[in-house]
């Protein structure tokens, strides 16, 4: 039996980044950007004003106060997106919105506070300046937030909504990044029923496909899902034919030591098992191989495929910990791995045969630490353990457990804006 470390170690040997694509901008959400980006373009592209208020000329302020304002003669207004045909000069202002270019011979923005232009008439032709300006207030210069020419973002950067934004003041409608990978995914079992379907005697309906193609699709993957083979070497290999084209290949399922455990005789004939057990719990038997597969352009290659078993927590965890990495892999991100903090345990947790536990638990943080309460009964059929959970507490491979009390290792599923959501679904159990 190999450790966790080593499993992921071959999975990632056999993962590469994919291809380049260019994308409209909004699509690229959460991928890696493939090329340093650079501006054609100031932006902003000209000096424009900060506040809104009255362009002038700073040596009129001086010495204007509330007691005695200097009066100016008002010449234009001008709003965001218009540019003033007029100049300002000694004695004169233009009345100016956040935003506008700043009009010529003007050297500061007083704002409105400053003024006392609410006493006056809407279309007043004087102002009052009751504040003592410095050359250059309130003014956003040309080029202040990217200036032309400039490296604006690099290779390399996952792109999040502020990248978007960035890309977007650029006026770019589209982004090189590396494409997204897509998982096929067939569960097997010939208990299994889809969604929607009556439930006979002895079935049970198919969760596992939907877990896990939610997971493909929250970590920025595209799912393709082959359905549900039964639990014959014959259907399985009719549904993995179905996802050849695919850049992973998951099966769920059927990697145990039943009669009907086929996938594992599936994965040696139709391709190279690399290992079909991992020390870990859940999770032990975890099939890990390729499949020959063929690409877009009809070449002959490998594609990984992910065997895992079929307990709905098993497969769940078996995602986080081997498909999320290889995923970010191929989305070529450089962070594989989830946050990890150190909680209390407030539960002891014994560990009976030396592999290593993901526990479902509870994180939450109080008076500034860290505490982690397991989410109930551990059995890896236990789906409910995990939709309560937002981490999974680590227990090593070589300890007989933890004590109430110990501080632990806790992998993070989900961060603490949705921690609220689990504490009050906690309380109405
Ligand atoms: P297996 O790994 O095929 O031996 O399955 C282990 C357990 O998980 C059995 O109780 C199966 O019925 C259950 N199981 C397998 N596949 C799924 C699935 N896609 N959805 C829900 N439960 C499943
Ligand atoms: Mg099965």
């Amino acid at each position: 039996m190999i450790s966790v470390e080593q499993a992921l170690e071959q999975i990632l040997s056999h993962v590469d980044v994919l291809e380049e694509k260019e994308v409209p901008i909004l699509d690229c959400l959460g991928q890696v950007l493939a090329e340093d980006t650079y501006s054609s373009i100031n932006v902003p592209p000209l000096d424009n004003s900060a506040m809104d208020g009255y362009a002038v000329q700073s040596t009129d302020t001086q010495g204007a106060s509330r007691q005695s304002p200097r009066f100016l003669r008002v010449i234009d207004t001008v709003a965001a997106g218009y540019i003033s045909r007029y100049e300002v000069e000694l004695g004169t202002a233009i009345r100016i919105m956040t935003g506008a270019p700043v009009p010529k011979g003007a050297d500061c923005i007083v704002r409105f506070e400053d003024t006392d232009e609410t006493l006056r008439e809407k279309a007043s032709t004087e102002i009052g300046i009751s504040a003592e300006l410095k050359a250059s207030t309130n003014i956003r210069r040309a080029g202040e937030d990217i200036t032309k020419g400039a490296k604006i973002l690099s290779k390399g950067t996952v792109i999040r909504p502020a990248e978007i934004g960035v890309l977007a003041s650029l006026g770019h409608s589209r982004a090189r990044v590396i494409r997204r990978p897509v998982v096929a995914i067939l569960a097997t079992g010939d208990e299994l029923v889809d969604v929607n379907q009556p439930l006979p005697e002895g079935k049970i309906y198919n969760s596992n496909t939907y877990s896990v193609a939610a997971l493909v699709l929250r970590y920025g993957a595209i799912p393709k899902i082959l359905g549900i083979a039964l639990d014959n070497e014959g259907s399985v290999v009719a549904g993995l034919r179905q996802g050849l084209d695919a850049d992973m290949l998951i099966t769920i399922g059927g990697v145990s030591m039943g009669n009907y455990d086929v996938v594992k005789d599936v994965l040696a004939k139709e391709g190279k098992i690399a290992f079909w057990t991992v020390r870990m719990k859940p999770g032990k038997p975890l099939a890990f191989g390729t499949i020959k597969g063929t690409s877009k352009t009809g070449t002959a290659r490998d594609i990984p495929h992910l065997g895992f078993p079929g307990n709905p927590v098993s497969s769940m965890v078996s995602f986080e910990l081997f498909a999320r990495p290889a995923i970010f892999k191929m989305m070529g991100k450089k962070n594989l791995a989830k946050p990890t903090i150190e909680a209390v345990i407030e539960n002891a947790i014994m560990n009976r045969d030396g592999r290593r536990i993901f526990a479902r638990a509870i994180v939450e943080q109080r008076g500034g630490q860290y505490f982690a309460r397991l989410t109930g009964a551990q059995g890896s059929g236990i789906l409910t353990s995990m939709s309560l959970a937002n981490g999974l507490v680590i227990v090593p491979e070589d300890k007989a457990g933890v004590e109430a009390g110990d501080v632990v290792q806790v992998i993070m599923l989900d961060w603490n804006e949705e921690m609220v959501q689990f504490k009050n679904i906690r309380q109405e159990v």
